[in-house]
């Protein structure tokens, strides 16, 4: 097997929504295309990926250090002992001329690029790409079914209480039975009647979080912690600043529910840092690494690795993103659950077109791959870097 090309183009999210902190009307993202010298009737086989949400589009760095990496490494370097492409040997090869640290600068594409390579590979294997991580690092067992959760309760303009207790019971509707919201982006008074607003719908703490997207400084967090410890939340995701280890070892130490965080660290020895010295407490706290945002699955399997040696359960571990490669990944290694951001950020949110939840459960993709095919809009953007 050889990597013949690998192509990639920045695209708008599109989307007006608001968090605690920015607003995504300028966001991008990054498609990827890896172009193997396998396929079948004359097509090759491509694997694609997308560098999930919340993080700009990285194609200059793709284009200008890893791509063509990979295009000039004398391709039995690459390989396993059966000939296919060996991500590891991949991400090592994407690797070299990096400076140590800093991962942020070169982990979202690497990452993306790596979890399209896997796509390509589930898909020359037949299987869904689920299947080939639960063979890689789940000793073959997988869940046929995952918990998914909304991250719902955007700030959207002229929004009114009632509208957000309308979006909570369209979630539930829709067969969701937890749902996020956001906080910090109103002062607390008004934030936490949205969450009592919300916390009436969905009925009891354990189907309602919360997300501040690190707004607040050790001060508001613990102000909010204090306000928000009754209502006994599934838990309050970035209070703070994601590498603010000390906030977060205090903040551990007086809120009892459980803290989120994660999707904003980028690599192995941040979540040791996490865990080491932002107090995160194990069996209790929840870790939602991205994957294709933290050099993607493999470094993912590693950091699983680490967390278990450290006491840890994939049970705490709900990977960010809302997308098919996340949905893959808890599947594959069965962790806690992953998340769904349902009409927003167009085309790159959600699961396969035929894909239902049920009482909170979705069922992954029989599809060779990450699926995307499934989800025609995405697939039809994807498309156009092959087309
Ligand atoms: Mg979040």
């Amino acid at each position: 097997m050889r990597i013949v090309d690998i192509r990639d183009m920045a695209v708008p999210i599109n989307s007006t929504i608001r968090n605690a902190v920015f607003d995504f009307s300028e966001m991008t993202t990054s498609i990827v295309a890896v172009v193997t010298d396998i396929g079948r009737n004359g097509t090759p086989t491509v694997g694609f990926a997308f560098n999930s949400t919340g993080r700009y589009a990285c194609g200059a760095q793709m284009r200008a250090r890893f791509i063509p990496r990979l295009l000039r490494a004398k391709p039995d370097t690459l390989l396993d002992d059966k000939g296919g492409i060996d991500p590891a040997k991949a991400l090592t090869c994407m690797m070299q001329g990096e400076k140590p640290g800093a991962h942020s600068d070169r982990s979202i594409a690497i990452g993306t690029i790596e979890t399209a390579l896997w796509d390509a590979i589930a898909k020359i294997e037949d299987k869904p790409l689920y299947r080939v991580l639960a063979e890689r690092f789940n000793g073959g067992k997988s869940a046929d079914k995952v918990f998914c959760y909304v991250g719902g309760g955007w700030y959207r303009p002229g929004q009114t209480i009632a509208d957000v207790q309308d979006e909570m019971r369209r979630h539930l509707d829709a067969g969701y039975t937890m749902i996020k919201i956001k906080v910090g982006g109103l002062p607390i008074a008004e934030d936490l009647r949205r969450v009592e607003a919300a916390l009436a719908i969905v009925g009891f703490g354990e189907r309602l979080a919360v997300d501040a997207n690190a707004k607040f400084n050790r001060e508001e967090a613990l102000t909010y912690a204090k306000a928000l410890a009754p209502l006994k939340l599934r838990w309050f995701e970035e209070p703070v600043d994601p590498i603010d280890f000390e906030a977060y070892a205090e903040l551990a130490s007086v809120y009892d529910p459980p803290l989120g965080t994660g999707e904003n660290l980028y690599s192995m020895q941040d979540v040791k840092n996490l865990v080491a010295f932002g107090g995160f407490r194990a069996g209790w706290d929840v870790i939602q690494v991205d994957p294709p945002q933290a050099y993607g699955y493999g470094t993912y399997a590693q950091t699983l690795a680490m967390l278990e040696a450290r006491g840890w359960s994939r049970s705490s571990l709900w990977p960010h993103g809302g997308n098919q490669m996340s949905l893959a990944l808890t599947a594959g290694l069965s962790l806690g659950g992953c998340e769904s951001y349902p009409g927003v950020f167009g085309v790159f949110a959600g699961y396969a077109d035929d894909a239902r939840v049920v009482d909170g459960y979705l069922k992954p993709s029989d599809r060779p791959g990450i699926g995307f095919e499934g989800q025609q809009a995405l697939y039809a953007t994807m498309r156009k870097l092959i087309d």
